[in-house]
């Protein structure tokens, strides 16, 4: 078995030929890695290696890239794979493509390169190293065909990586500590819905209580004390050494959206707990209680609010929330009761300040960051702040026949202008972010010119004064768009949340961590809402964000992760944990 220090140790053209066959029929990469030894770790080793093809000219990538056999291709046919290459395609069953299947990927074959010029390129082993099914290849081939084309050779090269990836753990032998623990959690987790397809696991429905159920018995099989409180969080404590200290919470939620993905929430569980099973294997103990809270609610799907488990942590649960109603007209109040909650006993869950030592939650990061920047990991700097209005437009209806162009007060057609003009103003500055997500002609006629138009903004960044300038910009260009074409506004403020900035002393416990690991720290703001927010109300905070594959998709069943990702996400927890005094 070859290991890091054999890589490390020998020479130059040594250390290319132990790597040959890991980036296919191309040596120049290990080539012009290996002045960059000695490496720290299998993490450094990979980002060396994806940092000279990054390096390289675009030939160079694109010969990379048609260095690549087709997926069931003519090469497979004829027996002339690379070794790597055939097992890889073997693993996902492709050597055994029904007649319709075969047809489907040799005429996405063709369109394919047509399209690209390079044959299309999917790390077959997925997301675990387990292999995909066909249908799921077949699914994201089709998908891909749509990208543009900057987009596709990205994602091409991000195959190459992770392909590459896979056969360096097969060559080093890596045995992941919580990588594996962490994926299949998620797919047990995730086959536990409300819907017979896609993943809903909506507040208090049956799916939920099964899926609290499950965390329960892993949380006590890791060694903790487990209760589930009354708003349904499970929360599972691993005691410290010695009694009487204080506690460090961890966590995130285990509700979804509908049809969501598997590891939103659950990552921030599931990792957690993969550690302190760990922990416990070995009789290890912290010199604080560590507390991971399977938080019940945060999406907001069922009852329209959000961070229901956070916030009676936190203390600040609004109990007005109880009379809210469902869609199915069920009261939170009865179906907390029904669920075997008691609605009274929620005021009990606040924790009390003084004995918190902070807040970590680990997320997978919704978004596309650190995808596009190679980096498994990052820290997270700041929950951004978010003012969300709605804007209610009026002009006049008339007739779309007669009415010349020079007299129309159109409603719809002023909307378009706001709706560019917060594109224009959130545009080009650092994590500011604006969108109109509503936007709606009530009673629209194809032969009317539009009278009213309702629509939403909702303005984020990490910088409170950033957000609020980008608003009075914003609000005062609707007021001129609508003077000047004879339309009435009412503008109706729906939100208004600050920024919750992370505390920097755990963020620089968390960036050396992940130093530690071989991998360069990286800070970022999160434009999502999170748990922590709640939490920063009671403790100091701070996050962990963990790349999200698919373009970053997430909300969706194509959010996906890597088991490799949840690995060195799992490392750094660990390392984190031990460090905290
Ligand atoms: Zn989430």
């Amino acid at each position: 078995m070859t290991t890091l220090h054999d890589l490390n140790d020998g020479a130059a053209d040594t250390f290319t030929r132990m790597l040959d066959g890991i980036y296919e029929h191309s040596p120049w990469i290990a080539a012009r890695a290996a002045d960059d030894r000695p490496f720290a770790s299998l993490a450094a080793l990979k980002l060396a290696l994806q940092a000279s093809v990054a390096r390289a000219t675009l030939d160079e990538q694109l010969a990379l890239l048609r260095a690549h056999p087709e997926l069931a291709g003519k090469a497979a046919i004829a027996g002339e794979l690379t070794a790597e290459s055939r097992g890889e395609q073997a693993s996902s069953g492709l050597d055994r493509c029904t007649p319709d299947e075969f047809a489907a990927l040799q005429s996405m074959n063709s369109r394919y390169n047509e399209r690209f010029g390079f044959p299309f390129i999917l790390a077959v082993r997925g997301p675990t190293g387990q292999g995909l099914t066909r249908q799921a290849i077949i699914a994201t081939f089709a998908r891909r065909l749509g990208n543009a084309h900057a987009d596709e050779l990205r994602e091409a090269l991000r195959q190459v990586h992770r392909i590459a990836e896979i056969r360096l753990n097969a060559l080093l032998g890596v045995q992941l500590q919580f990588g594996a623990a962490v994926m299949d959690g998620a797919e047990t987790l995730g086959a536990i819905s409300d819907s017979a397809d896609g993943l809903t696991c909506a507040y208090l429905t049956p799916a939920h209580v099964r899926a609290a159920q499950q965390i329960a018995d892993w949380m006590r099989a890791a060694g903790m004390a487990v209760h589930i409180d009354a708003v349904g969080n499970v929360v599972g404590r691993y005691a410290a050494a010695q009694a009487g200290a204080r506690t460090l919470a961890t966590g995130s939620h285990y509700d979804t959206v509908r049809n969501g993905g598997k590891y939103d929430g659950r990552l921030g569980i599931l990792l957690p707990l993969a550690v302190v099973a760990h922990l416990h294997a070995r009789g290890e103990r912290l010199p604080f209680d560590l507390e991971v809270v399977a938080f019940a609610e945060e999406e907001g799907v069922r009852f329209r609010s959000t961070f229901l488990g956070s916030s009676a942590l936190a203390g600040s649960f609004d109990a007005g929330v109880l009379d809210a109603v469902d869609a199915d007209g069920v009261m939170l109040r009865d179906a907390l009761v029904r669920a075997g909650h008691d609605p009274a006993g929620i005021g009990a869950i606040a924790r009390d300040p003084a004995g918190l030592l902070g807040f970590i939650e680990v997320h997978i990061e919704q978004g596309p960051v650190l995808l596009e920047r190679g980096l498994p990991l990052g820290v997270v700097s700041a929950i951004a702040g978010s003012s969300r209005y709605l804007v209610e437009l009026q002009g006049v209806a008339s007739h779309a026949g007669t009415t010349p162009m020079t007299m129309r007060r159109d409603a719809a057609a002023a909307a378009a202008e706001i709706v560019l003009l917060v594109e224009a103003r959130c545009s080009g500055v650092d994590a500011l972010v604006g969108t109109v997500g509503q936007l709606e002609v009530p009673h629209g006629s194809v032969n009317v010119i539009p009278g009213a138009c309702r629509l939403s903004l909702d303005i984020r960044a990490a910088d409170d004064a950033l957000r609020l300038a980008a608003v009075d910009d914003i609000l005062a260009g609707v007021n001129q768009i609508c003077t000047r074409r004879g339309i009435g506004e009412k503008l109706f403020k729906i939100l208004e949340i600050d920024a919750v900035p992370c505390a920097p002393h755990l963020m620089d416990a968390l960036g050396a961590a992940v130093e530690r690991q071989g991998v360069p720290r990286f800070d970022l703001p999160s434009g999502a809402g999170h748990d922590a927010m709640c939490m920063a109300q009671v403790t100091d905070v701070a996050m962990l964000f963990v790349r999200c594959g698919n373009g970053g998709i997430s909300h969706n069943p194509l959010e996906t992760m890597t088991a490799d990702d949840a690995e060195i996400a799992g490392q750094v927890l660990l390392d984190f944990l031990r460090g905290l005094a």
